[in-house]
């Protein structure tokens, strides 16, 4: 049981390493006790160690395949179960290279499952619970990508594309119920990912590349402010309001009885 003072439990996937590991100690460090979620329990068991010992919180380590139906209703079981849980970051993921047509079916559909399918529906049961609490903060790691699909790999890009309409929408549906959302939009982050996905990063200009503790810290500093949506390395928040105020300037023209003039 937490105290009541604590600040409760944070459920971090992809724990194992890069941003989510980095999650988890900021987060420890905030006080909050930890779930810690990856298939590599060895990691995750010696994260879990290192972040008792410094922070003095409870961590717990769970190994889970987060492309598995059993693994993701394992989780979300907890998160229904555990009264304890307050925050949900979002995060694990993996990237992709080529072009759609060179696909190989089989990655496509575990990219899928795991940054689109999984994020759901931890997204989904968090939100459940959290509503029912009455608080609660989910955050889920997108990617500028979403932003700017041309540059990079197509389903990749449009798994971030969909986080971020998927953070948008339950943002509007959990206003003021006293639960906190928020999509992060991370550039490129020295991480695994890279290598795993089989892309050369050494092209990438060094001025293009943020260090995983710098984004984390930016991105909680975001959401302490409110933001719903973060571009750490944006020097200018206005360039994001000006991108949103352009959507709402279609708006009131999206949906009309006839066809605009120059399709007839
Ligand atoms: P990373 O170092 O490769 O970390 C990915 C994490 O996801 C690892 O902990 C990995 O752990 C876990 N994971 C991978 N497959 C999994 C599965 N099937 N089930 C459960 N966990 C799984 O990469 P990262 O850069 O920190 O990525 C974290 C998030 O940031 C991702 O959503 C990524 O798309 C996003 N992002 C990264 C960048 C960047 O430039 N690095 C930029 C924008 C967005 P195990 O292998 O132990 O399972």
């Amino acid at each position: 049981m937490n105290s009541p003072e604590s600040k409760g439990t944070a459920i971090v996937t992809g724990a194992s390493s890069g941003i989510g590991a980095v999650y988890a100690e900021r987060l420890a460090a905030r006080g909050f006790d930890l779930l810690l979620v990856a298939r590599d329990l060895a990691r995750l068991e010696s994260a879990a160690d290192r972040l008792r010992n410094a922070y003095g919180v409870r961590v717990e380590a769970l190994k889970a395949d987060l492309t598995q139906e059993t693994d993701v209703l394992k989780l979300e079981q907890r998160l229904r179960s555990d009264a304890s849980v307050s925050l949900l970051v979002n995060n694990a993921g993996v990237g992709a290279n080529g072009s759609l047509a060179d696909a190989d079916p089989g990655q496509v559909q575990q990219l899928i499952q795991l940054n689109v399918v999984a994020v759901t529906r931890l997204a989904s049961a968090a939100a459940k619970v959290f509503t029912g609490a009455g608080r609660g903060v989910i955050i889920n790691i997108a990617s500028v990508v979403a932003l700017f699909p041309e540059r990079f790999n197509a389903v990749y890009s449009a798994s971030k594309a969909y986080v971020l309409s998927l953070t948008q929408s339950l943002n509007a549906e959990l206003e003021g119920t006293g639960v906190k959302v928020q999509a992060v939009l991370p550039g490129v982050t020295r991480t695994e990912i890279w290598e795993r996905s089989g892309i050369d990063a050494s092209g990438i200009p060094a001025e293009m590349i943020m260090e995983a503790g710098e984004m984390v810290d930016a991105a909680l500093a975001g959401l302490d402010q409110g933001e719903l949506v973060t571009i750490p390395s944006l020097p200018d928040a206005g360039d994001w309001q000006a991108f949103v105020g352009a959507r709402m300037v279609l708006a009131p023209n999206l949906s009309h009885r006839s066809a605009a003039e120059r399709y007839k």
